[in-house]
């Protein structure tokens, strides 16, 4: 039996926030901004957050040449330039709000390896600079086979490389735990290992359960739940994605320096300090990974092993320190999922691949929805 204290001042929010990754703190923040009376409950079902922003490869990316050459025969160009506008946008946001040293963001440049299949997307690469060039004044993509030989690639490998000046690095864990400071500073408060099981909406609030817990109340709810929303949503059009990533140990005479992507996205990897952070390989075995299971998938880490030796980091030494999951949230384009269910729900879900882009952005005008 709850307190009167407690029913009086644990229970009754104006706004409750699920999940406390970068778009939920996000959100949570930015109803703070706008109503900083207000009070707003962050619900996480983990210890710390635990979905695909603690878990990613801490790319600050806007997507590579053949990626957005990919999205440009599916999608209008003036849809393309609003994607990749709202991920640089993103990037700006959540740079101004966190500070560059509080999420270690480097511009180190961004890389694209063409294989030979691959080169087709040179097609593309003016059609692009031209209808990206509003956005970062400036050339975005361009050639630089001299790093080729430079960063140590095999030349019968690697045909053609791409640069991107504006594409950077961060830190994941950085950004995170300044996000929830962040969040606290403003008087948002978070609560841990609260994993929402249900909710029902009344005329006036809507109550939420919690396992092992009390039931909560607030006037406007929203989940941020990514890939894990179809259990509150089961007709919504969210696919999980899972990903394989790992970390070598330190590397002596590392030369590589950037992010670097390759077969249009799916591959990706990057120094951090003088370590190597690997990803990718979805596409290898694309039914089995649609799941939110943590496991490793054996197939699609044998074959990162062997690019590192092959690709990456031919004839040096090298040890693979950690290996590890996460669950990505896709659809049938890659435009969120930002709606509100009902008149007191929202969901800010399913974020794709470049959700360190677009998730602040994406908590802002969640916040916006809720208030409306
Ligand atoms: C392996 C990998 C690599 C990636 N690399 C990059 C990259 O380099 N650059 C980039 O831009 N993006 C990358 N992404 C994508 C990016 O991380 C995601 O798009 C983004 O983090 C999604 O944020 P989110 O807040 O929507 O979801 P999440 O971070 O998944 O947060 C959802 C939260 O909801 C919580 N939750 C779920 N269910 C409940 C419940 N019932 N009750 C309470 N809490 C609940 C979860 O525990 C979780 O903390 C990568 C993703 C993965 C998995």
């Amino acid at each position: 039996m709850l307190s009167f204290w407690e029913k009086d001042f644990f229970i009754e929010y104006d706004h409750i926030v699920v999940g406390s990754g970068i778009v939920g703190l996000s959100t949570a923040i930015a109803l703070k901004e706008k109503e900083p009376q207000s009070r707003v409950l962050v619900l996480e079902r983990g210890v710390f957050p635990t979905g695909a922003s603690t878990k990613n490869a801490g790319f600050a990316c806007f997507g590579s040449l053949s990626e957005i050459a990919a999205d440009l025969q599916k999608l209008p160009d003036e849809e393309v330039f609003n994607l990749v506008k709202l991920r640089w946008e993103g990037l700006q946001l959540l740079r101004n709000r966190l500070g560059d040293d509080q999420i270690d963001y480097k511009n180190f440049g961004g890389y694209e390896l063409l294989r030979e299949l691959e080169l087709v997307a040179l097609d593309e690469l003016d059609r692009i600079n031209h209808l990206l060039y509003p956005l970062f004044e400036k050339t975005v993509y361009s050639i630089a086979n001299h790093k080729i030989h430079e960063f140590g690639f095999p030349a019968k490998a690697v045909n053609t490389l791409v640069f991107n000046p504006f594409e950077s690095q961060i830190h994941s864990g950085r950004m995170m735990k300044s996000l929830l400071s962040l969040a606290s500073s403003k008087g948002v408060e978070v609560l841990t290992g609260a994993q929402v099981v249900a909710f029902e909406e009344h005329e006036q609030w809507v109550e939420i359960a919690i396992s092992d817990g009390p039931t909560f109340k607030c006037r406007q709810l929203a989940f941020c739940t990514n890939a894990f929303s179809k259990w509150f949503f089961p007709k919504i059009d969210i696919e999980p994605g899972r990903g394989v990533v790992l970390v070598t140990k330190p590397v002596p005479g590392l030369k590589l320096k950037g992010t670097f992507h390759y077969d249009e996205g799916y591959y990706y990897f990057r120094n951090y300090e003088d370590r190597i952070i690997f990803g990718g390989g979805r596409n290898l075995d694309l039914e089995t990974e649609k799941t939110t299971n943590f496991d490793i998938n054996e197939v699609i880490l044998k074959k990162l092993k062997a690019d590192l030796r092959e690709l990456i980091l031919p004839g040096q030494t090298f040890e693979i320190d950690h290996v590890w999951s996460g669950i990505m949230a896709f659809g049938p384009n890659k435009k969120p999922i930002l709606q509100k269910q009902t008149p007191r729900v929202s969901a800010g879900v399913r974020l794709g691949g470049m959700g360190v882009a677009i998730g602040s952005k994406i908590g802002s005008e969640l916040a916006g929805l809720m208030l409306q």
